[in-house]
């Protein structure tokens, strides 16, 4: 068993440390006061090679493997996770394209990704349809050759800045195989957005867009007619790996803090890290994160390998932000009251980590697909 990352990957890592340090961290919290992304973000990160780790290199991307991606969104996220939404929503609609579009298709919507000019979107909730998502009923209504999109997606990420979206939309009955899946340019005047408030996220924001007949023709459709949710959607789910090293990312930067606040804090005569009380939790909660961080990484190496790892991403999905929660609230913790106001990092990195526990799906969703594994297909829809 070889168990290290590359020296090309170690490499890798500290160049975005080195980024992030710079153009990253020094806006963590005033992007999150703002409520809004900065709109030359995309370009820097582009300028790094984040937006187009999973584009290939004849795209103008980087064609990073599983694990590589995950250590830059673990790595970004110590800074940032906020900006990391931008890595991870490229990177997904990147892995979703080169699987199911044309080579044609692929030289006109990637390289844009690859190289920050369009940021692009993942747009497959709904009001009325968020873990049930085969159920979908935005309507592609036919149209001559093509189809004019109508209806509403909600809770989309960066739904208010994205140029481009995957939208899944129904172009026949009822179910999974009446998904169709298009590449979509969402500036148009029959797309209307609507902000949403959120908790976390705030530099990322979310949206809904309303659909008022935006047409769509062969050109824009990924893959197959139908097959939008059954073949396009399948084998993404790693997605939910590199999701948790984000958390496990937040999760590392608010111990570090606090490891450091044990050191220097002085009480009774101290260090309060003399105290096993303070110095426990931390242990427990530094074990706990080693444990979400090997099981994202067993899911993305999985993956690397053309490994069965639908049960290692729904695992880390489900643990890896519940943990990273947890270390974040002790962290905080341990400052007492300097780690409750707003002038301190740890509230905004607790905000930010719980939006974890929803996006992509719920900790009920991952543990149904892990039911399924464990139990037998029958026991879990
Ligand atoms: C920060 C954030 C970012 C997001 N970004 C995007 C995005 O970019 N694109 C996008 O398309 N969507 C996005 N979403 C939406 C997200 O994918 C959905 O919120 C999620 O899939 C859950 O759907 P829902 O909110 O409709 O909850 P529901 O499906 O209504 O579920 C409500 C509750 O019931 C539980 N539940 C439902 N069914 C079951 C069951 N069978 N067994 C046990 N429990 C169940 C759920 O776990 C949940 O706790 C985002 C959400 C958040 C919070």
């Amino acid at each position: 068993m070889h168990y290290a990352f590359s020296d090309d990957q170690e490499a890798f890592r500290r160049e975005l440390a080195a980024f992030a340090g710079r153009h990253l961290a020094p806006h963590y919290r005033s992007d999150d006061r703002a409520g809004r992304m900065r709109p030359t973000l995309p370009k820097e990160m582009a300028a790094v090679g984040l937006t187009g780790m999973r584009v290939p290199e004849r795209f103008g991307g980087q064609e990073a493997d599983a694990v590589t991606t995950g250590m830059a969104a673990e790595e970004i996220s110590r800074a940032d996770v906020n900006a990391c939404y931008v890595l991870l929503v490229a990177a997904l609609n990147a892995d979703i394209l080169v699987h199911s579009a044309r080579e044609d298709q692929l030289a006109r919507w990637l390289p844009p990704i690859a190289d920050g000019s369009a940021l692009s979107a993942l747009l497959l909730t709904e009001p009325e349809h968020g873990s049930d998502a085969a159920n979908l009923s935005l309507r592609a209504v036919p149209e001559g050759d093509g189809w004019r999109l109508a209806g509403e997606k909600t809770s989309i990420s960066m739904g208010m800045l994205a140029d481009t979206g995957v939208v899944f939309a129904r172009t026949g009955g009822e179910g999974a195989r009446g998904i169709s899946a298009f590449y979509v340019h969402l500036n148009d005047e029959r797309v209307a957005r609507t902000a949403l408030d959120d908790h976390g996220g705030r530099a990322v924001g979310r949206a809904s867009l309303h659909f008022d007949g935006l047409p769509v023709g062969r050109d824009d459709l990924i893959g197959e007619e139908g097959a939008g949710f059954v073949s396009v959607m399948q084998g993404f789910d790693y997605s939910r790996a590199v999701i948790g090293l984000m958390c496990v990312g937040v999760a590392q930067a608010a111990l570090d803090d606090a490891l450091e606040y044990a050191r220097t804090r002085e009480a009774f005569g101290g260090p309060i890290g003399r105290n096993q009380g303070v110095a426990f939790p931390l242990v427990e909660q530094a074990t706990r994160l080693a444990g979400a961080r090997h099981i994202c990484y067993e899911a993305l190496w999985r993956k690397d390998q053309g490994l069965e790892h639908s049960v290692a991403a729904n695992m880390a999905k489900w643990f890896a932000p519940k943990t990273a929660g947890e270390a974040v609230h002790q962290a905080l913790l341990t400052f007492g009251h300097a780690g409750w106001g707003s002038d301190s990092p740890q509230g905004q990195r607790l905000r930010d980590v719980m939006a974890f526990e929803i996006a992509d799906g719920t900790a009920q969703v991952a543990k149904l697909v892990v039911a399924r594994h464990l139990l037998g297909r029958s026991f879990a829809p």
